[in-house]
C-alpha cells in the first residue's frame, strides 16, 4: 500500500524559488501549499508567481493551493546609508521625524506613536530579537535608549515593542490592496498578520464576502494580545497559525513551546485547522543539513498532530530549497507511521449531528483497520469534520466535485483531496470514487472501506443525508 503523509507542508515562494521549475520540484517533494509574503516583493513578484503556479496545477498530480500572508501593521526602521554598529552600553536614539537631519546614533521608525505608547524602563527589540534596547528618557520627537544586545543595524528593519498595545489598525491600507491583490487572482487561503482579536478576523471576513470569494482565513498569532484572546481567534478562524518568528520577540522563550502546545491543543479541541511554522529548518538556509535539534523540532510538531508544517526563509531565500521539502517529507512520514501522537483530539466533543456522524465514521474505520476511508464531499466540511477526529490509522481519500474546494483541503492533516465530476447517480459518484483509488494503486479488489458521504439521497442537493457505509471493493 502506497504510504502517504498525513502532515502538510507549505513554503514560502521567493527569490530561491521564483523559477517555474523549481516550484515544480517543490510541489513533486511535497509541497501542498505555496504561501506568498507581503511584506516582500510587489504585485507584479508576486503575480507572476501566482500565473507560475496556475500554470503548473494544470499538470501536478497534486495541484498547489495559494496562501497569501499580508505585512499587518509592522513597525520599521527608515533607511540608513551605511549599516550602524550598535554597542553593548552606549546611547541609541530613535526617531519619529522623517527626514530629520540623522544624528550618528539614531534611526527613523515609521511609528509616530512610539514616543507615546512607550515608557522609561520599557523594551525595543530590532531585527527579530537581535538587538535589543531600553527606554531612558523621551519626548514627542525621540526614544533616548541604552544598548542592551548590541548588533549591526542596517535598513528597513522590524521592531517589535513586546506587550505594548500599538495603535495601529489590523489590517493597514498596504493589507486591504494586498488582500484584493489575493481575492481577484482566486487565492485560496489570506493569512493576517498581528490578529489581536476575533473583530479582526470579522472585519477581513466581511472584505472576503463582499467580493464573494472563498478564500479561508488563518488567522496569526504572534503577540501577546492574540494570545491572551487565541479561543476567541481560533473559533472564528478557519484555520491558525503558530508564527513562532514574532512570538519568540513578543513573549519571552521559553513561553513558546508552552504557547505552541496550548495552541495546537485549543485547535484540535474546536476542529480548527493549525500551521507551526518559522525555524524549522533555519540552519538549512546555509546548511544542506539540519541540526538535531531542527529534526526533533519538526518531529514534535508532527507528534502534536499539527496539520502543517511551514517553511520560510528556507525556501525563500535558502540555499537548498528542495532540500528542506524533502526533509520535511522524511521526518514527518517516520514520525507518523512511529505510531502515537498526543492525541489532543480526544477531547474533541461533536458540536452537530454531521460531526457526530463524522466522529463514528472515524472509529469505524480505526477499529475495523479498512483499507481506505472515503469521503463525498461538497464543500468540503464534511472532510474537514472527519479529519478533525485525526483518525489513526488510514488517509481520507476526500472527493470533491470543485478544484478550489480541493485546494483548501490540502490544509488539513491526513486528508488527500481528489476532483472528480459528481453525478446526479450517487452510486455513480461512489463508484467512480472507488476507481479513481484503484487506478492510483490505493485500494484493491477484496478490500474494506468506510464511505461517508453526504449527498446519497441528495439528487439536486435539496434532499441530502449523512450516510455511512462499509464496503468491500469489488
Ligand atoms: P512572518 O510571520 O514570517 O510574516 O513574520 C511568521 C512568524 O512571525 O513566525
Ligand atoms: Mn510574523
Amino acid at each position: 500500500m502506497i504510504k502517504f503523509r498525513k502532515t502538510k507542508i507549505i513554503c514560502t515562494l521567493g527569490p530561491a524559488t521564483s523559477d517555474i521549475n523549481v516550484i515544480r520540484k517543490l510541489a513533486e517533494a511535497g509541497m501542498n501549499i505555496a504561501r506568498l509574503n507581503m511584506s516582500h516583493g510587489d504585485h507584479k513578484f508576486h503575480g507572476n508567481l501566482i500565473q507560475k503556479i496556475k500554470t503548473l496545477n494544470k499538470d501536478l498530480k497534486y495541484p498547489i493551493a495559494i496562501l497569501i500572508d499580508t505585512q499587518g501593521p509592522e513597525i520599521r526602521t527608515g533607511e540608513v546609508s551605511a549599516e550602524l554598529d550598535l554597542k553593548v552600553g552606549e546611547i541609541f536614539k530613535f526617531h519619529v521625524i522623517p527626514g530629520q537631519e540623522a544624528e550618528e546614533k539614531s534611526v527613523f521608525v515609521n511609528y509616530t506613536d512610539i514616543v507615546k505608547d512607550l515608557k522609561i524602563g520599557d523594551k525595543v527589540t530590532v531585527d527579530n530579537g537581535l538587538i535589543n534596547l531600553v527606554v531612558l528618557e523621551k519626548n514627542e520627537r525621540e526614544l533616548i535608549c541604552r544598548v542592551i544586545d548590541g548588533g549591526k543595524l542596517g535598513s528597513r528593519k522590524h521592531i517589535n515593542l513586546p506587550g505594548i498595545k500599538v495603535n495601529l489598525p489590523s489590517i493597514t491600507q498596504k493589507d486591504i490592496k494586498d488582500i484584493s491583490f489575493g481575492l481577484e487572482n482566486d487565492v485560496d487561503f489570506i493569512a493576517l498578520s498581528f490578529v489581536r482579536s476575533a473583530d479582526d478576523i470579522r472585519q477581513l471576513r466581511a472584505i472576503i464576502d463582499e467580493k464573494n470569494s472563498h478564500a479561508q482565513i488563518i488567522a496569526k498569532i504572534e503577540d501577546q494580545e492574540a494570545v491572551k484572546n487565541y479561543k476567541e481567534i481560533i473559533e472564528v478562524s478557519d484555520g491558525v497559525m503558530v508564527a513562532r518568528g514574532d512570538l519568540g520577540v513578543e513573549v519571552e522563550l521559553e513561553e513558546l513551546p508552552i504557547i505552541q502546545r496550548k495552541i495546537i491543543k485549543e485547535c484540535a479541541f474546536q476542529g480548527r485547522r493549525v500551521i507551526v511554522a518559522t525555524h524549522l529548518l533555519e540552519s538549512m538556509i546555509q546548511n544542506p543539513f539540519p541540526t538535531r535539534a531542527e529534526v526533533t523540532d519538526v518531529a514534535n510538531a508532527v507528534f502534536e498532530e499539527a496539520d502543517a508544517i511551514m517553511l520560510s526563509g528556507e525556501t525563500a531565500s535558502g540555499k537548498f530549497p528542495v532540500r528542506c521539502v524533502e526533509m520535511l517529507h522524511k521526518i514527518a512520514l517516520r514520525v507518523e507511521s512511529s505510531g502515537g501522537g498526543v492525541g489532543y483530539v480526544l477531547q474533541k466533543k461533536p458540536k452537530n449531528k454531521k460531526e457526530e456522524l463524522a466522529r463514528s465514521a472515524a472509529s469505524l474505520a480505526d477499529s475495523l483497520k479498512t483499507h481506505a476511508v472515503i469521503v463525498i464531499t461538497r464543500r468540503g466540511t464534511t472532510a474537514i469534520n472527519i479529519a478533525s477526529f485525526h483518525p489513526e490509522f488510514p488517509v481520507i481519500h476526500a472527493f470533491t466535485n470543485m478544484s478550489s474546494v480541493r485546494r483548501k483541503l490540502w490544509l488539513n492533516r491526513g486528508i488527500l483531496p481528489y476532483r472528480i465530476n459528481f453525478s446526479s447517480d450517487p452510486e455513480k459518484t461512489i463508484a467512480l470514487a472507488i476507481e479513481t483509488l484503484k487506478k492510483n494503486g490505493i485500494v484493491e479488489i477484496g478490500n474494506q472501506v468506510v464511505i461517508l458521504s453526504d449527498m446519497i439521497a441528495g439528487i439536486d442537493g435539496t434532499d441530502r443525508v449523512e450516510t455511512i457505509q462499509v464496503r468491500v471493493v469489488k
